[in-house]
């Protein structure tokens, strides 16, 4: 017999973590299903000070606690100048915010899921679904040694991450912004720690630093999927070399060691578009809208959304069926001001005019603005 739920989450990011919470919480049958067992590093670590209301208001704030987060005062940053500039978050309402370890996080996130009521499924990935009838999915699943299964469920959240794995398959497109990818390599050693994020622009793209505990730092570089290609950061000592171009970023790493070679991620901005698929699902965090990592608002998004989806979901099993419209105006919102402030931003920086990383920030954003 086929397990049956009310909701299957895919992916238990901060996301679907928090979609799947909400909706056990609600009294719903959920399936929270996730590829990994949390085992490698994850990107992202930097959480803003209003990271504290959300958590509380979730509920997870005591466990939150217990992870042994490290404070974040601010950001530093070396960006349309030369200069040093410091926001700090001494004055901030919320106080200060932090720096995590996103695999403990993450996994914090799906075990209150779990103690909500939510069945974790861990390390089993979601490889097919359809809707041959109307009102039931058929899930298609994998597990870590290859073995199949499947589940059925009468919604379907996709909380797959940038990916969008899940609505893809479902017929609907991302409307990209940019090829945007971190390459990062932690380093361990007698770090400095001042509890500050640091962002530094050079000439092909920026540096991003921050403290990740116990005792670690990661540095990453931020440029187009092209433009790293071109770079082969990952031969002889083109990292370090390259390093060199941003002085700041490499004294704060002087005496320490790289622990691994980088690793790529994605990181492009983009909104998913439904394009009129149909069934009851939706898409939350990384799924339906990435930013950019200069922002440092994905988690405290995917978690926000996430909350949003449960929460819309969960009335559309009531019958409520207007809600995935209202769920998706208020996504198209935040994406164009979210746009709009990434513009500005980028729009400071001017040291280098013949760029090709730099120039395309300025015509890719107009391009994205006369977009429907
Ligand atoms: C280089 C970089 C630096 C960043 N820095 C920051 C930062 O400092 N601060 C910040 O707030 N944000 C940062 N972000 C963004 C942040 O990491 C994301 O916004 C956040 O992780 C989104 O959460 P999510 O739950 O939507 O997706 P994810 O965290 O990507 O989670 C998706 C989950 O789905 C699972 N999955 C995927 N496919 C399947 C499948 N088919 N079946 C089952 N499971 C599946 C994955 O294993 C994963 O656990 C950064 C991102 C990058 C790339």
């Amino acid at each position: 017999m086929e397990a049956e739920y009310d909701v299957a989450v895919v992916g238990a990011g901060p996301a679907g973590a928090t979609a799947a919470l909400v909706l056990a919480r609600s009294g719903f049958r959920v399936a929270l299903i996730e590829s990994t067992r949390y085992e490698r590093s994850r990107p992202g670590e930097t959480l803003p000070p209003p990271a504290r209301m959300l958590l509380a208001r979730l509920g997870v704030w005591d466990a939150f606690s217990t992870l042994g987060s490290l404070p974040s005062h601010g950001n530093r940053s070396i960006w349309g100048g030369p200069e040093i500039a410091e926001s700090s978050f001494i004055f901030h309402p919320y106080g200060e915010g932090w720096h995590v370890d996103r695999q403990r996080f993450d996994a914090m996130l799906a075990s209150t899921a779990a103690d909500a009521g939510a069945e974790v499924l861990y390390g089993m990935s979601v490889v097919d679904c359809s809707a041959p009838d109307a009102d039931r999915w058929h899930i298609g699943l994998r597990g870590e040694s290859g073995e199949a299964g499947t589940m059925a469920a009468r919604a379907i959240v996709d909380a797959t991450g940038r990916t969008a794995r899940i609505a893809r398959r479902l017929g609907a497109t991302r409307q990209l912004a940019d090829h945007l990818v971190g390459a990062a390599v932690h380093y361990a050693g007698p770090l400095r720690e001042d509890g500050f994020t640091l962002v530094e622009a050079a000439s092909s793209g920026w540096w991003y630093s921050a403290p990740v505990p116990p005792d670690r730092l990661v540095v990453m570089f931020m440029s187009d999927a092209d433009i790293h290609r071109s770079l082969r950061l990952t031969e002889g000592d083109r990292w370090e070399h390259l390093l060199a171009e941003a002085p700041h970023t490499m004294e704060r790493v002087e005496g320490c060691r790289p622990i691994a070679q980088p690793a790529f991620f994605a990181a492009v901005s983009h909104r998913l578009r439904r394009n009129g698929a149909r069934g009851c699902w939706l898409a939350c965090g990384d799924a339906a809208i990435g930013v950019d990592p200069l922002s440092s608002s994905g988690i405290v998004r995917a978690i926000r959304t996430g909350e949003g989806a449960g929460q819309a979901i969960g009335n559309w099993l009531l019958g409520r069926t207007d809600v995935a419209g209202a769920y998706e105006r208020i996504l198209d919102a935040e994406f164009e001001e979210y746009m709009a402030e990434r513009s500005g931003y980028y729009a400071l920086e001017t040291r280098w005019p013949h760029s090709t990383f730099w120039n395309r920030r300025r015509t890719i954003d107009a391009a994205m603005r006369q977009q429907p």
